[in-house]
């Protein structure tokens, strides 16, 4: 349930609503709006009418049912966008355009410092780079684990890009969160729940991807397991869906970009690297990941493509990154925003 308080309620009357959601055992979440603030009631769908009561407390306006099954992630709860803040003066979700860039794994302190100093002078604002790989052959490389996330901490000193890496395993979580400033879940773990719930305990923003055969509506429950728990800084990743389609790696479902957006309050954005496969294929997908109103990029770039322990084919060279970025910003300013920096 929503219940919307009146313009002018005071904070004594909306602590009032939130002890009695309590108390008819719900969850309370608030949410700051402009001119007046909402309470979303979450928990069990049976028995959620008890919740009409509290339409006759001092300082509320309506009571209302959310219809989505997510609730927390709804526009119905929240119709202003949600700008997530990563570190002091930058957000993602907001009027700039945020592109973060890296290679797929962190392979060595010179690849991972020469791809952060390359993608901040293309105008890149946070650096990723796996060190935990989810991989579909246990024979593949499987990441540099704490020694990568050390030398991403040592990229993010030298250059002051943050850095998004992802956590594979719920074993992990604390050690990921000791170095990264976004915590990426990989489209192999979008519907680990209790790795989703570990997540929405940290007070630490998450870059959730979608699965390969995740339907929107699924990847919105998944967002809603981290929100639920507390934790609302959740960031969606597009980054392509399984199709018969063999010609591309993936399927990239840029419709996904307006579809959400009118779903949910979160950000939005594209990786248009695990999307495609083909470095060549990028750029065009970043320009249309802008063009669809998307509120940034994961770009995959490595110094030397061929010799990428994963993910070299779908890797932008740092010079390609530097012509997509020129390229990308009028794409971005058409849109009416600008790119971060
Ligand atoms: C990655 O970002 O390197 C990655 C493994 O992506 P995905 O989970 O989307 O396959
Ligand atoms: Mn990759």
């Amino acid at each position: 349930m929503i219940i919307v308080m009146k313009n002018g309620a005071s904070q004594e009357e909306l602590a009032e609503v939130e002890k009695k959601i309590i108390a008819l055992g719900y969850q309370p979440h608030v949410i700051h709006g402009e001119t007046r603030n909402v309470v979303g009631a979450v928990g069990d769908e049976r028995g959620k009418e008890k919740l009409q009561i509290i339409e006759s407390m001092q300082g509320v306006e309506r009571v209302v049912p959310i219809l989505k099954p997510y609730k927390l992630a709804s526009r119905e709860v929240q119709p202003e966008p949600s700008e997530i803040e990563i570190v002091p003066g930058l957000g993602i979700g907001g009027k700039e355009f945020v592109v973060v860039a890296g290679p797929c794994s962190v392979e060595s302190q010179k690849q991972i410092c020469e791809t952060a100093e390359a993608v901040k002078q293309s105008g890149a604002r946070l650096l990723r780079g796996g060190a935990f790989k989810p991989r579909t052959s246990p024979y593949s490389f499987q990441g540099m684990e704490e020694d990568g996330l050390k030398l991403l901490a040592e990229a993010r000193k030298l250059t002051g890009l943050p850095i998004v890496t992802e956590v594979v395993n719920p074993r992990d979580v604390e050690l990921v969160a000791k170095y990264a400033d976004i915590m990426q879940v990989g489209a192999r773990n979008t519907q680990n729940f209790a790795l989703l719930k570990m997540l929405g305990q940290l007070d630490k923003p998450i870059l959730l991807k979608r699965g390969m055969a995740v339907t929107i509506q699924e990847f919105l429950m998944s967002a809603e397991y981290i929100l639920s728990e507390g934790n609302r800084r959740v960031i969606l990743c597009e980054r392509g869906i399984r199709t018969f389609e063999t010609a591309t790696r993936n399927t990239l479902d840029i419709s996904a970009v307006p579809v959400l957006k009118q779903q949910t309050h979160l950000p939005v954005m594209i990786d248009p690297s695990h999307a495609t496969g083909h470095s060549h294929l990028v750029p065009s997908m970043c320009y249309a990941a802008a063009a669809a109103g998307a509120d940034g990029l994961l770009v995959e770039v490595h110094p030397c493509p061929e010799e990428a322990s994963s993910d070299g084919p779908q890797s932008l060279r740092p010079a390609e990154f530097d012509a997509m970025m020129k390229k990308l910003r009028a794409f971005v300013e058409v849109t009416g925003r600008k790119m971060a920096g």
